[in-house]
């Protein structure tokens, strides 16, 4: 049922400023970043391609955000880690079954296309974890 690691999601405040020493370190030009905003989530994304894994910077569109409120209480740095599974809604519904806290009982459209569900941290050592389901790669 799960596939890998899908990517990390990363809580920005200024996509435009933190892009710049990943373009340094991960040695990828600008126009090799894929930038969307994902107005169901209220974010810009700015996905970085790491070999088989991503890494995706948030940065809020809105003061109300959910990413410009998790910056407010703990500072930019990793907000979430995204596990890839093969059908979204057959996962939830085994976590579900196993007792595990969801914050999304039904998928969402995320960055990219994919369907998407955060689980509850109570439920997951603290860590916010999103199920994605993505058909490239
Ligand atoms: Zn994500």
């Amino acid at each position: 049922m799960i596939e890998k690691i899908d990517h990390i999601g990363i809580a920005v405040a200024n996509l435009e400023e933190a892009m710049k020493p990943y373009l340094d370190f991960l040695f990828v030009k600008k126009e090799g970043v894929e930038i969307e905003e994902v107005s169901d989530q209220k974010v810009k994304v700015a996905v970085f391609h790491v070999g088989p894994n991503r890494i995706e910077l948030l940065q809020s569109t809105t003061p109300d955000g959910t990413i410009a409120k998790f910056i407010e209480k703990k500072g930019e740095g990793i907000h979430h880690l995204a596990i890839r599974v093969k059908d979204i809604e057959k996962a939830l519904a085994e976590l579900k079954g196993k007792g595990i806290k969801l914050i999304d009982e039904k998928p969402r459209l995320g960055a990219g296309g994919a369907k998407i569900a955060f689980l509850h941290p109570k439920s997951t050592g603290g860590i916010l974890i999103e199920l994605t389901e993505r058909k490239e790669d």
